[in-house]
C-alpha cells in the first residue's frame, strides 16, 4: 500500500514484500532471457488514414515465457532499474535492423520503422553513435528507422537528450515525441525540441467521442503540431469516427487497433499488401 498522507503508519506489509520479490524473480529471469532472446518485436503499422496505405510501423517489444506473454509496462520499468535496459536496447536495435533488411527484400523500403528509447538508455553516451554506426554497418539508409521518446524522457535531461536527438537528425533520420501530451512539459521545451513527428498520446485520442472539451484539447495539440513544424501521428485509433474527426482536421497518420493489433513482421508484409492492393 502507498502513503495515504498525514494519518497513515507504515507498518509491515506483505504484499509490499511479495511485490518486492517478484520484481526480483522477474529480474533474473529477465537477465537469462536477454540471453536466450526470448524478447522479441512485434509491429504494429502506422495508416495514412485517407487511404489506408502503410506509411511505417512501430516496433514493440514482446517478452514469452512459459506463463505467457509479459507486457513491457511490466518489464521495461523493471529492466530500467537495471543495466538490462542497455541489453534491451542492443537487442531491439539488432531485431529492427533485421526487420528493415526483410522489409527492403520485400519490397517495403519505404516503410519507416520506429523504436521505443528510453530515458536511461540516454546514460549511454554512445547511444546515438552506436545507433548510426550500427545502421551503417547493416546498409540500413538514413530515414529508414526512426526513434520514439516520451516528452517525460527529453525533460529529464533536456540539454542531454536534445543534443543526442539533434545528432540523430542530422544524420538524416527522424525523431517522434511518444505519449505527446501526458509529460508537462513547458511550452518553450516543446519548441526547442527537436523533433519530427508528436504522436498524439491514446488518452486524448479516445475522449474525442466523449464531449467538446476533449476534442478542442486534440486541436490545440494539432496547432502545436503546426506551429513546430512537426507532423502528427495519432495513437491508440480504435474506432471509425476516431479516424474521420482526426483526418477532418489535419492529422492523417493513425496507428491503432482500428487498423491493426500489433504482430509478427511476417503478418506485417502480408498486411502491406492487402492494404495496397486495397488502396
Ligand atoms: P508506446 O510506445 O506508447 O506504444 C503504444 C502502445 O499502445 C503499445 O502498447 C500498443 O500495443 C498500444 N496500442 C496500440 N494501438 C492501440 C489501440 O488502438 N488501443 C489501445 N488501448 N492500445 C493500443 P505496448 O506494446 O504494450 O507497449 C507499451 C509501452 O511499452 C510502449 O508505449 C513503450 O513505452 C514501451 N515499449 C514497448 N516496446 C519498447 C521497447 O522496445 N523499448 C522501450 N524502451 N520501451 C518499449
Ligand atoms: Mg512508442
Ligand atoms: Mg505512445
Ligand atoms: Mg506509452
Amino acid at each position: 500500500a502507498k502513503l495515504q498522507g498525514p494519518g497513515s503508519r507504515i507498518a509491515y506489509d506483505p504484499h509490499i514484500e511479495q511485490a518486492a520479490g517478484h520484481r526480483f524473480a522477474l529480474m533474473s529471469r529477465l537477465g537469462q532471457d536477454l540471453r536466450r532472446e526470448a524478447l522479441f518485436l512485434q509491429f504494429q503499422p502506422q495508416v495514412d488514414m485517407a487511404s489506408g496505405r502503410v506509411v511505417g510501423a512501430e516496433a514493440l517489444l514482446r517478452w514469452r515465457t512459459d506463463e505467457g506473454l509479459i507486457p513491457p509496462s511490466e518489464f521495461i520499468p523493471i529492466a530500467e532499474k537495471s543495466s538490462y535496459i542497455h541489453a534491451i536496447g542492443d537487442l531491439v536495435l539488432r531485431q529492427a535492423c533485421q526487420a528493415l533488411d526483410r522489409l527492403a527484400a520485400a519490397g517495403l523500403a519505404h516503410l519507416v520503422l520506429s523504436i521505443n528509447l528510453s530515458a536511461r538508455q540516454f546514460e549511454d553516451p554512445n547511444l546515438i553513435p552506436g545507433l548510426l554506426e550500427t545502421c551503417a554497418a547493416a546498409g540500413i539508409a538514413p530515414g529508414r528507422l526512426e526513434v520514439e521518446v516520451t516528452e517525460t524522457t527529453a525533460m529529464d535531461n533536456f540539454a542531454h537528450v536534445s543534443q543526442a536527438l539533434s545528432r540523430y537528425r542530422d544524420g538524416g533520420n527522424t525523431v517522434a515525441i511518444d505519449d505527446f501530451g501526458t509529460g508537462f512539459s513547458s511550452l518553450e521545451y516543446v519548441y526547442q525540441l527537436p523533433a519530427d513527428r508528436l504522436k498524439i498520446d491514446q488518452v486524448f485520442v479516445a475522449r474525442l467521442e466523449h464531449d467538446e472539451r476533449g476534442r478542442q484539447l486534440v486541436r490545440l495539440i494539432l496547432d502545436l503540431a503546426r506551429s513546430i513544424d512537426a507532423t502528427v501521428i495519432a495513437e491508440g485509433v480504435e474506432t471509425a469516427a476516431q479516424a474521420e474527426w482526426l483526418t477532418a482536421h489535419g492529422c492523417h497518420i493513425g496507428q491503432g487497433w482500428l487498423y491493426a493489433r500489433p504482430m509478427p513482421l511476417e503478418a506485417l508484409i502480408d498486411f502491406c499488401g492487402a492494404a495496397g492492393a486495397a488502396a
